[in-house]
């Protein structure tokens, strides 16, 4: 069995860099499309790293009783915009406030066309960070072509090669589902991948996300629906494609070789602190959450400062569910005191064969089988109806 502990000692930070070099028409993070937007990524680079040390600084006293950072994700937007100095120096000034533990894990997310780059890989290597992960999505471009999203099949080409010279611990992002997308396309994209000594894999459908420039361009005629006919075979096929590569599904859209599982992700499954910064991001203490501003200007002019307390009944479901590892009730008996609520659910979702519950050493484990996985946003609604109820009758 996987095993996963949870740390709700430590801290991690996450740092959002909201800048990309164009803006694809499917996405719906928060990030700005330098090309349409006409700005100076200098200027703007160090206006950023100027303002996360301030917003650090106003955060610092909600997060000081955490001593020791077991994660860092620099994330975005498109994070490898980020010079290897910049990143020095906020690594640097976090230091001067927590202590970082000895296997501190510093990823670095970012896309093809600044990661292909040897000398950039070595310097982000030498100054700390020490897992990458990169957005690839698909190698076949005429998808990427029609959803905007920026290629250059230069980098494209060399840029998997180059971070695995480099980097032991790194990952790709694919993404599945484009409209006139074939299962033999996918798999190609699988089978390239997968010839490269990768350790993580997130794995996503294609979505239509409100207000997105790809829901406009479906209801105008110019762009089709993804093909979800294929993204149901590709769910389901996922766990044997992907089993003779030893690779484990642990959360809903993302597996890793033993041990590689990314470790920040899983702070946010696992309902352990994070301190978010920058533009969108979010923060939770462990008691108290709050979000910043969507909005680069208004992040600019002052930080959203609107703590409020936590809700672990709903929090948990939407968080620890979404885990595809056997979910440790005892995770949830430290974070409330109506825990048993989640033990009656997952007994009933063992018996209606969606999981399985199951005893060691005095521990109860819940597992969702692949069909649970599959059906969990509807899992999840039919959590929070129990607990209205039982909220409307308490
Ligand atoms: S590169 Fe990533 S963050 Fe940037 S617009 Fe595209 S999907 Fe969004």
């Amino acid at each position: 069995m996987i095993e996963i502990k949870r740390k709700p000692n430590y801290l991690g930070i996450y740092i959002h860099f909201p800048f990309c070099l164009q803006k694809c028409h499917y996405c719906d993070f928060y990030s700005l499309g330098l090309n349409e937007h006409n700005l100076d990524i200098k200027e703007i680079e160090k206006i950023f790293i100027e303002r996360i040390l301030e917003e650090f600084l106003l955060r610092y006293p909600y997060f000081k009783e955490f001593n020791k950072i077991n994660t860092i994700y620099f994330g975005g937007g498109t994070a490898s915009f980020l010079s290897a100095q910049s990143i020095k120096k906020l690594l640097q000034y976090f230091k001067d406030f927590f202590l970082f533990t000895e296997d501190c894990e510093i990823t670095l997310e970012g896309n093809p066309e600044h990661l292909y780059d040897k000398d950039y890989l070595l310097n982000l290597k030498e100054i700390g960070i020490n897992r990458i992960n990169v957005g690839y999505q698909t190698k076949q471009f005429n998808f990427l072509q029609k959803m905007n999203r920026y290629y250059n099949p230069d980098h494209y080409e060399k840029v998997l090669y180059n971070i695995s010279s480099i980097f032991d611990n790194w990952g790709v992002d694919l993404i599945y589902g484009f409209p006139d997308q074939t299962l033999e396309d996918f798999k190609k994209d699988l089978d390239f991948i997968l010839s490269f000594p990768l350790k993580h894999l997130s794995l996503y459908s294609l979505t239509v996300e409100h207000g997105t420039m790809y829901e406009k361009l479906i209801h105008q005629n110019f762009l089709k629906e993804p093909n979800q006919n294929l993204q149901e075979e590709i769910f389901l096929n996922l766990p044997s494609l992907l089993k003779n590569y030893a690779f484990i599904q642990y959360e809903i859209s993302n597996f890793a070789k033993k041990n590689y599982e990314c470790r920040h992700n899983l702070r946010y499954w696992l309902y352990e602190p994070y301190l978010g910064l920058g533009p969108s991001s979010h923060g939770f203490n462990g008691k108290y959450r709050y979000n910043n501003y969507r909005n680069w200007l208004k992040w600019l002019k002052n930080f959203h400062e609107n703590y409020t307390i936590h809700e672990p009944l709903k929090e948990i479901a939407i968080t620890m569910f979404r885990l595809c590892i056997p979910i440790n009730l005892k995770w949830i008996e430290n974070i409330t005191k109506h825990h048993q609520i989640f033990l009656d659910f997952f007994m009933e979702m063992a018996n209606k064969e969606f999981g399985t519950l199951t005893s060691l050493e005095n521990q109860i484990f819940f597992q969702w089988n692949l069909e649970g996985i599959s059906l969990l946003d509807n899992k999840i609604l039919e959590f929070f109806e129990k607990i209205d109820q039982l909220t409307y009758i308490s």
